[in-house]
């Protein structure tokens, strides 16, 4: 990973809280810029293979479009992508962590220095009256997932949410008779329904739980996990395998030209359910999903294994 120049201000002001802060908001602010102009590597690296083996011609060019896409972003520091989403952060906060309690204003400091750096697009749009806000702030925006841990360090998963990518998902309440068939029914429904508005090939997040709002969280946890990786649960595991088949036998290709495969990975998450519920959620991420994880130590060291 490019390591910014303030990683040695941040552990040199470590006894002023407010310099230390505010050196944590640049550093974090350049890994967002980092983040709109770089994919991480495994989405990078899968983008690659599924080029190398894709046959058809018109897919062959899209692909080809893509890894100059990457490579003119990366050369001339420009954003992947003209949508360069809403900021959103997933913590893992060690409850004992140095500078917990400013982590928040932190990490919307850095969000708003990464809009006007990278820059970002602003896209917080009022949902009455669809006035945008200008600056990517308004209720919710950043959005800032939290969860308290044991431990002195804190792990952000950055994702840069865009709109077309988030298009095909939902979240529903299905009866436990209905079940686990009617959630994969639904699921390549949609897919074939609006996967190509989502700039395929995708990411696929599926969150089963109690209620909506519990799958829909789970969904977009899933669609943040590493491409490679497999839920532990044997039957979790199975259905992320068949769903990968059956989405990538819908051939919707890349950019929804036609082609060999149609998604990156698919990420299944789940938690228990209700006796009487079976909700299910899809989430999805475009084959510009810009996410990494950052990890701060107590001595405010920032890494990422996401970056070469
Ligand atoms: S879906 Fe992804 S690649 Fe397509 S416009 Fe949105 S952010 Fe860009």
């Amino acid at each position: 990973m490019k390591v910014p120049k303030e990683e040695e201000n941040m552990k040199a002001g470590i006894e002023n809280g407010t310099k230390i802060g505010k050196d944590l908001e640049s550093v974090l602010a350049r890994l967002l810029c980092l983040l709109a102009t770089h994919l991480p590597k495994d989405v990078a690296q899968r983008i690659r293979e599924m080029a190398e083996k894709e046959n058809d011609g018109a897919a062959k060019k899209v692909y080809d479009c893509m890894l100059e896409n990457m490579s003119l972003a990366d050369s001339l520091a420009r954003p992947l992508c003209q949508d360069t989403g809403i900021p959103n952060f997933y913590v893992k906060a060690g409850a004992d962590f140095p500078l917990l309690g400013s982590l928040e204003g932190i990490l919307k400091g850095a969000a708003a220095k990464a809009f006007k750096d990278a820059p970002l697009r602003p896209n917080a749009v009022d949902p009455f009256t669809s006035k945008n806000t200008g600056n990517n702030e308004g209720p919710l925006a950043p959005y800032i997932d939290w969860q308290i841990v044991e431990g002195d360090e804190v792990e952000i998963t950055a994702y840069l949410c865009g709109g077309g990518c988030s298009l095909p998902g939902f979240a529903l309440v299905l009866t436990p008779g209905e079940g686990i068939e009617k959630a994969k029914e639904l699921i390549v429904d949609k897919i074939l329904e609006k996967g190509v508005n989502a700039c395929p090939p995708l990411v696929i997040g599926v969150g089963i739980g109690a209620s909506a709002d519990i799958a829909a969280k789970l969904s977009k946890k899933a669609l943040l996990r590493k491409i490679g990786t497999e839920n532990g649960n044997p039957m979790a595991k199975d259905l992320e395998k068949e769903l990968f088949e059956k989405l990538n036998s819908l051939k919707i290709g890349p950019s929804g030209m036609g082609g060999a495969e149609s998604v990156l990975a698919v990420n299944v998450e789940f938690g228990v359910r209700h006796p009487a519920t079976f909700a299910v959620a899809l989430a999805t991420g475009c084959w510009a999903t810009r996410r990494a994880t950052f990890r701060i130590g107590k001595d405010l060291k920032v890494v990422s294994e996401d970056f070469d």
